[in-house]
């Protein structure tokens, strides 16, 4: 089974991703003080970007309504 590592973007953890999960995939930081989602963007090598959280902070963001 073979593994590639990479650094976490956002607070350097380094993670160790498996070969089969492919581009587009989602995994959650290592780190459970930064636990940022991050998509792979790339394979060999193997590149990870931050998934931007939705909604938390845009203030143009409002609840729905509940009545
Ligand atoms: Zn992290």
């Amino acid at each position: 089974m073979a593994i590639e590592v990479v650094a976490c973007p956002n607070c350097g953890q380094k993670l160790a991703i498996e070969e089969y999960v492919g581009v587009g995939a989602q995994v959650a930081c290592a780190n459970v003080g930064c636990n940022t989602s991050l998509k792979i963007t790339q394979r060999k090598p193997l590149k990870v970007e931050k998934v931007p959280l939705k909604g938390t902070l845009n203030a143009d963001c409002r609840p729905g309504s509940y009545g």
